[in-house]
């Protein structure tokens, strides 16, 4: 039963992976996410239901669009894969519970986040707006957790202003990401989140200078190792820091 139900989540999370990828390409351009069907971004026909099933049809298509055989990017089947596991990951970790609901919602914003600041070097005001109404539905069902909520939204998102107003080395998409998930986190968490955002965004930088793909000037987004960092601790962090005080 265990296994079925995990089945079913990453199914689940495939299938809200491919609206998200609607979402990726169509927020940046201000198009509506409800309204068009999908349709290939070469040739603009129509994508047929039986040719949008997810990570599937991209296999059974070999990676190329039906009408104009124009190859369709990567990114569509990796997004769709990454949803999956992150719902199935999440429903493994929480059960079934109200937490798991706020944690999905929680996973999906940070997977937009993620590819629309890679895209697009910004964070949409809706996003922050949508982790700041998940973190006040949890303060509701758990108040005891007001105070750690409040020092997380500042414990990282205080410096990280602090750095904007002295250096200009930090966005403000950034900040306030950090100010609602770490209401949401508390402030354990949120240190967590950040520690692992520091370490993946540091070994991507080091790769972009050792493999020339960028100049060490180039602007680098953060968020996405920010949102990397708030996923892991919103399932792990009770684990990682038991781990981290053992050592
Ligand atoms: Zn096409």
């Amino acid at each position: 039963m265990e296994l079925a139900y995990s089945i079913c989540f990453f199914i689940f999370g495939t299938l809200i992976g491919s609206f998200l990828n609607v979402c990726i390409y169509r927020i940046p351009r201000n198009e509506s996410i409800v309204t068009t069907n999908s349709h290939c971004p070469h040739c603009q026909s129509f994508i047929k239901p039986y040719d949008n099933i997810p990570i599937l049809s991209y296999l059974f298509l070999g990676g190329k669009c039906r009408n104009c055989r124009e190859s369709i990017s990567m990114r569509y089947p990796l997004v769709e894969f990454i949803t999956g596991l992150v719902f199935l990951i999440n429903y493994q970790q929480l059960g079934l519970s109200i937490s798991l609901g706020l944690n999905l919602v929680l996973s999906c914003v940070l997977i937009l986040i993620t590819f629309i600041d890679f895209d697009t070097l910004l964070i949409p005001d809706r996003f922050h707006v949508i982790i700041g109404g998940l973190a006040i539905i949890n303060l509701i069902l758990n108040p005891t957790q007001l105070t750690s909520s409040l020092i997380g939204a500042i414990i990282i998102s205080v410096p990280f202003l602090i750095i904007a107003m002295t250096t200009g080395g930090m966005g403000g998409g950034d900040i306030k990401l950090m100010f609602v998930a770490g209401l949401y986190l508390g402030w354990q968490a949120t240190l967590v989140s950040f520690f692992i955002a520091s370490i993946s965004g540091g070994l991507y930088a080091l790769y972009l200078i050792l493999f020339k793909k960028q100049g060490r000037k180039a602007e680098m987004p953060f968020g996405p190792f920010l949102c990397i960092g708030i996923l892991i601790a919103s399932l792990y962090s009770t684990q990682l820091i038991t781990w981290y005080l053992s050592l």
